[in-house]
């Protein structure tokens, strides 16, 4: 099957005047890899399959092409219900993916709305009421706003899930099946992910009909821009003095983001933090909705340094101070792993990831030394004895 060619220049799409002018206005003088590759096989309507890695300008790859789609449908002006829709996987990133959206879209003054749990429910049903052509939203909202016939999916013809694998993933697999089979057959859809597991993908090709994948580099490999530290300690008792020994240095470089792995383990990391004077809040999946909105805001801002979280910060979170990311806790697998440590180096700049391992991680230790092995990277002789244990 001839596929479009990649496009080594933003002048080579196509796009018009309007969206030429908005990609400047963001400061893209070139297209990146997956950009070059995934537009002109998007624009000319295939399905894909978009694996690339963590910070590589995968959402401005599904977002253009969608803008020019919308300006496409001739029944532009008939409708109520949204054309493009993404599906994210926590709320974070929907917002996130709604702001890229709405900038592109001012171009030409389509209407986009964002749709997350935790929020009114009414304001969002009279965004959608008012009418719109872009929805960016987590999966079990958008399905009870098509109950109460808040909008309707008629119009539905281009659909994208960010971070597919992990949309996917146990919990939403339900959820992202019934809004596929609620969208018309015929629909372009788009998966993109950093990490995508052969059983994952397998899933997600029921909901594709003969998608193109398109792979820059290696499927779950870590951004060569992150630096990967991992110190091996005796027990959990030590990490404490290990992070506020080296904190202040990490903070003297950027913003710091910290992972552990359960909710309390978080409250009780940000509070010991706190009360040794560190500048530090959290964010957790029991926040309140303005309680996690407002951390993020500061944090993106620089109101405080250090964000202590569980994985709902894991995936696709774009924050360009961070420079530190520290896994207190192993992730749960070497994909989620994949994604904390992409939280920095993002778009070509540096960073480091340090990751604690202690005896009892031999499972997640196993992961790791096989990723670092898979993609060239040296193993120490203390990581591989917990792997081997
Ligand atoms: P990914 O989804 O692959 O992790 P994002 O889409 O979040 O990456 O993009 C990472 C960062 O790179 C964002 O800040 C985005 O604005 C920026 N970016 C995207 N495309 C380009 C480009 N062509 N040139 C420069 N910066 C870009
Ligand atoms: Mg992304």
């Amino acid at each position: 099957v001839a596929v479009a060619k990649p496009c080594i220049s933003f002048a080579h799409f196509g796009f018009e005047e309007a969206l030429m002018e908005t990609i400047r206005r963001a400061g893209y003088s070139e297209p990146s890899g997956i950009q070059q590759q995934a537009i002109p096989v998007a624009l000319s309507g295939r399905d894909i399959i978009g694996i690339a890695k963590t910070g590589s300008g995968k959402t401005a790859a599904f977002l253009l092409p969608m803008i020019v789609h919308i300006m496409d449908q001739e029944e532009l002006e008939k409708g109520d219900g949204p054309i493009g829709v993404v599906l994210a996987p926590t709320r974070e990133l929907a917002d996130q993916i709604y702001s890229e959206a709405k900038r592109f879209a001012k171009a030409y003054g389509l209407r986009v709305a964002v749709i997350y749990g935790g929020a009114s429910k009414q304001d969002q049903f009279k965004a959608l009421r008012s009418g719109v052509e872009i929805v960016v939203a987590t999966p079990g909202r958008l399905i009870d706003m098509i109950k109460i016939k808040a909008t309707n999916f008629r119009r539905t013809s281009y659909l994208v899930l960010d971070e597919a694998d992990r949309v996917f993933d146990l919990g939403f697999e339900p959820q992202v099946r019934s809004i596929c089979d609620n969208i018309r057959p015929d629909r372009q859809t788009l998966l993109f992910s950093a990490t995508f597991q052969k059983r994952v993908e397998r899933l997600a090709r029921e909901v594709m009909s003969d998608p193109v994948r398109i792979s820059i580099g290696n499927v779950g490999q870590i951004n060569s821009d992150v630096t990967q530290v991992i110190d091996v300690l005796k027990d959990d008792s030590l990490k404490w003095n290990w992070l506020l020994s080296r904190l202040s240095e990490f903070e003297a470089l950027g913003s710091v983001m910290i992972f552990v792995s359960r909710k309390s383990g978080v409250v009780e990391l940000t509070e010991n933090l706190q009360n040794a004077g560190v500048n530090c809040q959290c964010l957790h999946g029991d926040m309140q909705q303005q309680e996690r909105d407002k951390a993020v805001h500061d944090y993106k801002t620089k109101v405080f340094p250090t964000l202590v979280a569980t994985d709902v910060a894991a995936r696709g979170l774009d924050i360009k101070s961070i420079r530190t990311v520290v896994n207190y806790d192993v992730a749960r697998d070497i994909d989620s792993h994949v994604h904390r440590v992409g939280r920095t180096g993002r778009a070509g700049e540096k960073g480091t990831a340090y990751t604690l391992i202690t005896e009892k991680d031999d499972r997640f230790a196993g992961e790791l030394v096989r990723n670092l092995e898979e993609f060239g990277q040296p193993v120490s002789p203390d990581v591989m004895k917990i792997a081997m244990q």
